[in-house]
């Protein structure tokens, strides 16, 4: 607030695990949340992802990568000798995710805005921040939500 230039043209930095792979974002993401869809479940072998989320020409990844095409909406790319998860693109909307802990330690502040994919949960997260079944209508989504839960814990 009140700094959005310098916000704007901030750079942050990170790398995979092994440091080969470098990802250099530039200003705040459009959006950042919690992903509980199968598919990243699998890819990272975790009960939910954080990630946040930048217009493509935002994002510049830099190094040997392997892309997953498993699916025609996302490409999800890994460091080709460590095998850590970086970031997914999302060529239907010309975006590109990234892991927001590849950034983490350059600084950037990981604000999460909502949670996706709620319906495939295997996680409850009492947090106070939308649930959406699949995606916010802006993402191509239905848009519809899920009431918060109760408590947080495995479902
Ligand atoms: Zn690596
Ligand atoms: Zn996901």
């Amino acid at each position: 607030m009140g700094n959005k230039s310098k916000d704007e043209n901030m750079e942050y930095h990170g790398t995979c695990y092994c440091g080969t792979v470098e990802v250099v974002v530039t200003g705040r993401p459009t959006a950042s949340g919690f992903c509980h869809c199968h598919s990243c479940r699998k890819w990272h072998s975790a009960p939910i992802n954080a990630f946040s989320i930048w217009p493509k020409d935002k994002v510049k990844i830099t190094g040997d990568l392997i892309a997953s095409n498993k699916d025609p909406v996302s490409e999800r790319m890994t460091c080709s000798k460590c095998g850590g998860c970086l970031a997914n693109g999302k060529p239907t909307l010309n975006m590109v995710a990234v892991y927001s802990q590849t950034l983490a330690d350059s600084g950037f502040k990981y604000v999460p805005d909502f949670h996706i994919f709620y319906d495939e949960r295997v996680i409850d997260i009492a947090d106070g921040l939308p649930k959406f079944n699949d995606l916010p209508e802006t993402f191509g989504g239905s848009g519809n939500q899920v009431n918060e839960p109760e408590r947080s814990g495995w479902v």
